[in-house]
């Protein structure tokens, strides 16, 4: 849980907003009963200091300060049920020990009142939170959860309020979540010492992303002065030199109220929270002055250059192409929260999309792969930088990089930015404030946690449109303004660093070597008295890992407070233009989201490994009058996005049955409905293919972003290799988006000749964007919903022309209607392949990774959604995750995480993530199917993993993603309901009876796979198929 650092840009990207509902009427709103507390008013032991009322956001933020301790606190008063708590503490390190990351993990390991072990990950389980997690960014550690239930939220508000302020931070937990040394097998003292603990190996697996390891270095080496020279999350070579006494000692100084801010959101009453805050927890502190604050980085008066190395990729697109390098500027201070929002917006104008200047002058001329991933405005520390350079360039252009970046900020400073530019990125702002997300209250934690933190008015950060009419109206006097910043922060800018990266041949045997080096020197110091406590403190931590748990101390709901029925998703049926229409109505806030499902039956099988390229590049060619510049413009003016992806979506009643499109997605304000749907009838009636320098850059973007995604989801590459084999649905995935994907993008990245991919697109455009074959779904609100029932009947008329009906390549297709209970005459059907022909085999693959982890899965082929036994099955992956496989994957095997899960399609899944093991892991899944089948669990164990099932299933679900369900896989609120009902109805004897039946040897075909490093015992068994 270690979050890297991201900028207020991305931030402000998530941010979004969950509207007052117009069919909500209450009395008073929580808004408008915030705004009756008075300023010096106390209120259980807090004084309020400022109510600010934020309409754009339909907000009240109340600010408040703890009389005894200083704690500050803000509270933010929405309609929004999913009630979100945070905490963070300003934690900066001088060392790379990572001893923030390591005391976050570990104050979630017992506490005073909940001394059980890890009631953190308990509690997953005993509650129906739609949140829970905790954070380490460079600067501070953040403890955010959020949940639709009062009496949850008061559950996890005393078990976090206990976490951090009287945690047991016992030896023990220290030694097996940071590191310890311990004999490679703990039960024979005379196997070999080794470096374990799950931090150590968390922060080696980070480390194996070479993005992750340019983007520290840039930090450390951009603002050395202070707290941000060195590693937050750990070192791996110097975390095993943390003691436990420095773990306490930096408890002590920095989880102190005084050295807190806390953060509540929804429309739970803030008295009780405040209550609860001072009685748990603030009521036994006085205050204190801690000194973490982090001095102004002191500014250059000339330049800097650096080099680093990093390990050779092997899915590099191109392999002669691995260096980076970035030109950083240091800025000003994040607090200031008006400067910060300008160079934000001036950041986005330089590097975004292709008609920024940077994009022109970096990206076209196709001298990298992509812009690197830390470009850009970064505002997560005290004072913000901006980074501009490339990933997956040759040595050889180092110089050209240089001058061109400094070329081309010249040329910004002589030509300024084009009105309609700037027009579109203030459009873009309006959208992601009236767009609604499930999770608001989070967004706006992580938005404000970093200017906070430093002391910045968080209040000030959200009167975001504020900030807009200043900016416009500063332009409008100054029409030089963004042209000065420029000169200002870039041209005249002394402290700016040129750090350049290189793949270094043995870099990985290095960092083994130092590590082993490391290793022996600790061992040389070690008595044989030692050894022996080691020997000793490997057996008890096995033994603690191993005893059976009590955690009846924490607080639990119940399976009868979870609600019984399902809220009930309303739709409509229509047409337009003869294409079925799913209308529903929504609370959407002023936006309109359209959806398209285009079947591929008709596509000749040679083309299939195109279709995710095909997505990525159709909305981003140009298209009618438009060249690809004018229409990523008219993109951004008019919507708020527009894109395409492939689908696989499985039958529920039957495993070798499924669905194969691509889903067209948009949205935009209501105002901008006709241009929306005047951009998609361009791309379908002259989408232009005919740009191969084009092609070549979107080519290489894409290869590039899969194969930085490896190190970072490799479980998921993983899950897709070994489920392969067992559905047809899910071998169709693995071409789309498994390794082979990487593997074929990596290839025509390669290619010297796209002309022959250039011819392919117009075929696969016929198939793909045929009215004949498509479904629409239009969410908007009552109001405006028959003005988008008639823009898209108008869309369909002038897309008429490009509806042609075609032949489906495959014998096998079903139609089925979409929803069965549907009014007869209803024409929206599902066009299902069926593969009688398919045979589920067992297959082992191994994919050689240039990365010090292992991601291991076995998958199991079960039942689909619609059996008797999926309900079973779903909730016995959650208790074997929480029982079982948690403890011996993570806790005594060391990875940063595994479990098992019941997916769509009715593949049973085992997995781990960033594992120092693999054939281990292997056996631990079949240790774990053993535990399941011996029925060695209590009934408190299956109501707990009912709990867990349940807050997945009851997640917050936005008004844009309502009737999603049915709309792409055909799932109808009743389906739902009986999945409810089963799931409520599984026994204790249930479980065992499916743990028998499905995942016993030789029970049912399964297969697996693992990403990791060389590995001798899997090189030496012929069962296994090395890639
Ligand atoms: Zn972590």
């Amino acid at each position: 849980m270690f979050r890297r650092a991201s900028t207020i840009y991305r931030r402000l990207r998530d941010l979004s907003v969950l509207g007052r509902s117009p069919w909500r009427h209450q009395s008073r709103s929580a808004p408008e009963r915030a705004l009756q507390y008075a300023v010096g008013q106390k209120i259980h032991g807090f004084t309020v200091t400022e109510v600010t009322a934020v309409p754009d956001l339909f907000l009240t933020a109340v600010k408040l300060s703890h009389d005894s301790t200083g704690a500050r606190y803000l509270h933010a008063a929405r309609d929004d049920k999913n009630n979100l708590f945070s905490v963070q503490f300003r934690t900066t390190p001088m060392d790379s020990t990572g001893v923030p990351h390591i005391l976050e993990h570990t104050v979630l390991c017992g506490s005073e009142r909940f001394p059980c072990r890890d009631p953190f990950f308990k509690m997953l389980n005993r509650s129906l939170s739609t949140f829970m997690n905790a954070f380490t960014a460079s600067d501070y550690t953040m403890y955010p959860f959020s949940t639709l239930n009062a009496k949850d939220f008061q559950n996890l508000l005393s078990v976090y309020l206990d976490a951090v302020f009287f945690p047991c931070l016992r030896e023990l937990d220290f030694w097996q979540e940071g590191w310890r040394l311990e004999n490679e097998d703990p039960q024979d003292s005379s196997s070999p010492l080794v470096f374990k603990g799950v931090v150590f190996n968390e922060m080696k697996g980070a480390f194996s992303d070479n993005e992750r390891v340019y983007g520290q270095h840039l930090q450390n080496k951009l603002l050395p002065d202070h707290t941000y020279a060195v590693v937050s999350g750990g070192e791996p070579l110097a975390i095993p030199d943390l003691t436990w006494e420095q773990l306490r000692e930096f408890h002590r100084i920095h989880y102190h109220p005084s050295n807190a801010r806390f953060f509540t959101y929804g429309d739970l009453p803030l008295e009780q929270h405040l209550k609860q805050i001072d009685e748990e927890a603030l009521v036994r502190f006085q205050r204190t002055e801690p000194d973490t604050a982090v001095p102004a980085q002191k500014p250059w008066t000339t330049p800097r250059e650096d080099h680093v190395t990093c390990s050779p990729d092997a899915m590099a697109p191109d392999p002669t192409k691995q260096n980076t390098l970035c030109v950083s500027y240091l800025l000003g201070d994040v607090t200031d929260v008006f400067e910060s929002f300008v160079l934000s917006l001036l950041s986005s104008l330089m590097i975004s999309g292709p008609n920024s200047p940077f994009y022109r002058s970096l990206i076209e001329p196709k001298i990298g792969s992509d812009f690197s991933s830390v470009v850009g405005y970064d505002g997560s520390t005290r004072q913000a930088s901006f980074s501009i350079g490339l990933q997956g360039m040759s040595e050889a252009d180092t110089e050209r990089v240089k001058h061109i970046i400094s070329d081309t900020i010249d040329d910004i400073i002589t030509k300024g930015f084009e009105e309609e530019r700037i027009e579109a990125l203030l459009h873009k702002i309006e959208i992601q404030m009236k767009h609604q997300s499930s999770s608001f209250g989070l967004s706006l934690a992580s938005y404000i946690a970093s200017c906070w933190n430093h002391d910045g008015d968080p209040v000030q950060l959200l009167r975001i449109s504020e900030n807009v009419s200043l900016f416009r109206q500063k332009l409008l006097e100054n029409p030089q303004l963004l042209q000065e910043k420029v000169q200002h922060y870039f041209k005249d800018n002394p402290h700016r660093l040129t750090l350049s990266m290189a793949p270094e041949e043995d870099y990985q045997q290095k960092q083994t070597e130092e590590e082993e080096a490391k290793l022996k020197h600790k061992i040389q110091q070690l008595s044989e008295d030692d050894r022996q406590q080691i020997y000793q403190k490997g057996l008890e931590l096995l033994s603690v890992q191993s005893a059976v748990q009590d955690a009846s101390c924490l607080p639990a709901l119940k399976v009868s407070d979870i609600e019984p029925t399902i809220q009930h998703t309303p739709v409509q049926m229509g047409s337009a233009g003869g294409v079925p229409v799913q209308y529903c109505e929504q609370p959407t806030n002023g936006m309109v989201y359209f959806r398209a499902l285009s079947s591929i039956n008709t596509l000749p099988e040679d083309l299939k490994p195109y279709v995710p390229l095909f997505c990525s590049i159709i909305t981003r060619m140009g298209c009618g009058q438009m060249d690809y510049r004018q229409q990523s413009q008219q993109m951004e003016l008019r919507t708020g996005g527009m894109s395409v992806s492939p689908q696989v979506l499985p039958e529920n009643t039957d495993m070798d049955m499924y669905e194969q499109g691509v889903l067209l997605t948009s949205s935009c304000l209501e105002r901008n409905l006709p241009e929306m749907f005047n951009l998609w009838s361009e791309i379908f009636n002259s989408p232009h293919f005919d740009d191969e320098e084009r092609l070549r850059v979107l080519v290489m973007m894409s290869a590039q972003e899969l194969s930085n995604g490896i190190s970072y989801s490799g479980h998921m590459y993983a899950l897709s290799r070994a489920a392969r084999s067992l559905t047809p649905a899910a071998d169709l995935q693995e071409t789309l988006s498994g390794m082979d994907q990487v593997k074929f993008m990596k290839r025509l990245a390669e290619s010297s000749d796209l002309a022959s991919v250039l011819r392919k697109l117009p075929r696969i455009k016929r198939h793909l964007l045929n009215p004949e074959n498509m479904r629409c779904a239009v969410n908007a609100t009552p109001q405006k919903m028959s003005t988008a029932a008639a823009e898209t009947e108008r869309f369909m008329g002038n897309v008429a022309g490009t509806r042609k009906e075609r032949k489906a390549v495959r014998p096998h297709v079903t139609e089925k209607a979409l929803n069965p209970l549907a009014a007869p005459g209803s024409s929206a059907t599902r066009k299902l392949i069926t593969e009688p022909n398919f045979q589920p085999c067992q297959m082992k693959t191994f994919y050689q990774m240039p990365f010090p982890v292992n991601f291991v899965s076995e998958c199991v082929r079960t039942v689909p959604f619609i059996h008797q036994d999926y309900a079973s099955l779903s909730i016995l992956a959650r208790l074997m995750t929480a029982k079982f496989l948690h403890g011996e994957i993570r806790e005594k095997g060391g990875a940063y995480g595994g479990g098992a899960r019941m997916g769509g399609g009715g593949v049973f899944s085992f997995y781990s993530y960033r594992d120092p093991n693999s054939m281990a892991t292997l056996a631990a899944f079949r240790r774990g199917v053993d535990w399941a089948r011996s029925g060695s669990f209590s009934q408190q164990d299956v109501d707990e993993a009912k709990l867990s099932v349940f807050s997945a299933v009851d997640a917050p679900v936005a008004p844009s993603a309502k009737g999603m369900g049915m709309f792409l896989s055909g799932v109808s609120d009743e389906m739902k309901q009986q999945h409810r009902e089963r799931l409520f109805a599984v026994t204790h004897s249930s479980l065992v009876d499916v743990a028998n039946r499905y995942l016993g040897l030789g029970q049912q075909t399964c297969a697996a796979a693992i990403l990791g490093p060389e590995n001798a015992a899997i090189s030496n068994d012929p069962s296994w198929v090395v890639k």
